[in-house]
């Protein structure tokens, strides 16, 4: 059976520990294993450090630029091979294996793009400067500058290429070498993935590690200008914020996890409008992308009280309509679960929604003999306030449908007792509407995706994470930001003040305020 190996120091290591087996979640059989051990943390953060750091600084942006570029297309150069290793080891259908993968090449072509955009510069202009003398001789100016440590990146299980992906072409970007470590049980693709960026030597050594099982004690191991960057449970967001060495050194952490995500549908829209059969169909991707096993995934719909049935009956028809089983067949439109720890809990969630919801469809069970397959579900709340449906989440293809009045402001406060959230969807065509939704939900949300008659010809649906705009959110969601643009290069950099005459100020190069944002 093949071990994953851990590429750090230039090369390539198994762990010494007992194996950890990765499974095809659909057969449940064996594929392969992870060991954790015999690593020397302290040595792989040095070499960070000491060796990709300095080579990254040395490049100007267009450089750095470059390099993201040819890194995707390298990873695109195997793309099929890639789909095969994500159907076989996530489960998932060839479309959802895409979704991973290409937003993994686009992301970092996307960010290539950005560098070239900068050119030869290495520090970024924050802003407009500002005269701070009697004339403009003294002078201030925000800059950012790349940190010189090493970015820890610790992903979750359901996007092995894009999230390990997307975090690294904003640090590489930024300047800072990378050290990689994503989720267990769906670990073949993105160790396919690692191995394909060390053996290309696109990226100066140092640059790029990756460690497959544990972190071990890595985390005692950094320091102020190392930053620790998180997708996952709260749970685990929240032992990494309060490890001692994090709190002891301030290490820069950035936390993406878990979100009850909210679709709400307004009152004026009309059951034949064009807005309506958004909501419907992105609902229901939502539902079963990914088997639900996606970040940014509708968990509750909120539906105007006297619409319920009428939308119940919608969504339950819609889908019936998607294939769930085998994903090496083309019709198949949905998977199983990821692992069989996803299996069972998602399982027990149903199971305890179930208790204080109708089941309209789909529900708990076991949906084939053999594989972590459960049914799409969709469950009407009897009270849309009890704490359950905005404290669970059920990292699975079940959301609940919850009856409000259709005032925008009752419906802001039911979506913010989830405690803050990665995106919520708000559905109409009525600007009044909007704009109290907009003022009740935007400071629970990293994003706010609004539906209506005029873009749904051009949308893309909420749960698509695009590079150029933020992701994460307060709260429940971990407090994070990633992405955006150059934003996303910051959580990388320091942001320092340079006062002084202005001339020796601007020559570093100003950006034009358009590019930064
Ligand atoms: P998880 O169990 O918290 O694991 C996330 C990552 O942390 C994995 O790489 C895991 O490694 C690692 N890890 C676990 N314990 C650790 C420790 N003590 N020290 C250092 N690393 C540790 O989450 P998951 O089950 O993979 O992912 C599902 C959750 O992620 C869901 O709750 C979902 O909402 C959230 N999520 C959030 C976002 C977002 O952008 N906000 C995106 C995707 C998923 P092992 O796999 O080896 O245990």
């Amino acid at each position: 059976m093949q071990t994953l190996e851990s590429l750090v120091l230039g090369r390539a290591v198994r762990g010494s520990d007992a194996p950890v087996q990765l499974h095809n979640p659909s057969t449940e059989e064996a594929l392969a294993d992870v060991r954790s051990g015999g690593i020397d943390f302290r040595a792989v953060v040095e070499y960070a450090r000491a060796t990709g750091g300095p080579a990254l600084r040395a490049m100007s942006f267009a450089q750095r630029g470059a390099l993201l570029k040819a890194l995707s297309g390298a990873i695109h150069a195997e793309r099929e091979a890639l789909i095969e290793l994500s159907i076989q080891n996530a489960g998932t259908p060839r479309g959802d294996a895409k979704f991973d993968i290409d937003g993994a090449t686009g992301t970092l072509a996307y960010y290539g793009a950005l560098g070239e955009t900068l050119g030869d510069r290495r520090v970024l202009f924050d802003g407009e400067g500002v005269q701070l003398g009697r004339t403009a001789r003294f002078w201030g100016q925000h800059v950012l500058v790349p940190r010189l440590g090493a970015a820890v990146h610790i992903n979750a299980f359901n996007f092995p290429a894009w999230n390990m992906m997307e975090k690294a072409a904003c640090a590489l970007l930024a300047g800072v070498p990378v050290i990689e470590k994503p989720g267990t049980s769906t670990a073949m693709l993105a160790a396919r993935i690692a191995r394909i960026v060390h053996d290309s030597g696109i990226l100066p050594a140092g640059a790029w590690q990756f460690i497959a099982g544990s972190v071990g004690d890595l985390i005692a191991h950094l320091d102020a200008q190392d930053s620790i960057a998180f997708t996952g449970s709260s749970r685990t967001a929240a032992l990494l914020r309060g490890h001692p060495n994090v709190v002891r050194n301030n290490v820069r952490i950035n936390l993406e996890a878990d979100s009850l995500n909210a679709a709400i549908l307004a009152p004026d829209v009309d059951s034949s409008s064009e807005t309506y059969a958004l909501f419907l169909s992105n609902v229901a991707l939502d539902i079963t992308q990914k088997s639900g096993q996606k970040c940014t995934a509708v968990r509750r719909i909120l539906v105007p009280r006297e619409r319920v049935g009428d939308v119940r009956a919608d969504l339950v028809a819609a889908l019936a309509k998607v294939k769930l089983g085998d994903p090496t067949l083309t019709e198949t439109r949905m998977g199983p679960l990821a692992s069989k720890a996803q299996f069972d809990e998602v399982r027990a969630g149903i199971a305890r929604l179930a208790g204080v919801a109708e089941v309209a469809c789909g529900g708990a069970e076991r949906a084939r003999d053999r594989g972590y397959f459960v049914a799409p579900t969709l469950l009407v709340a009897r009270d849309a306030n009890a704490d359950v449906f905005h404290a669970d989440e059920v990292f699975g293809p079940a959301a609940c449908v919850l009856a409000y009045s259709g005032a925008a402001d009752e419906a802001a406060a039911l979506v913010a007792r989830g405690g803050g959230g990665l995106v919520a969807s708000a559905y109409s065509n009525a600007g009044d509407w909007v704009e109290r939704i907009v003022l009740g939900l935007a400071p629970w949300h990293g994003r706010l995706w609004l539906g209506s008659d005029r873009m749904a010809e051009q949308s893309l649906p909420p749960g698509m994470v695009l590079p150029a705009s933020i992701h994460g959110g307060p709260g429940r969601a971990g407090g994070g930001e990633e992405l955006g643009g150059l934003r996303g290069l910051a959580f990388y950099q320091q942001r320092t003040a340079l006062q002084g005459f202005k001339s020796q100020i601007t020559a570093f190069g100003p950006v034009e305020s358009s590019a930064v944002s």
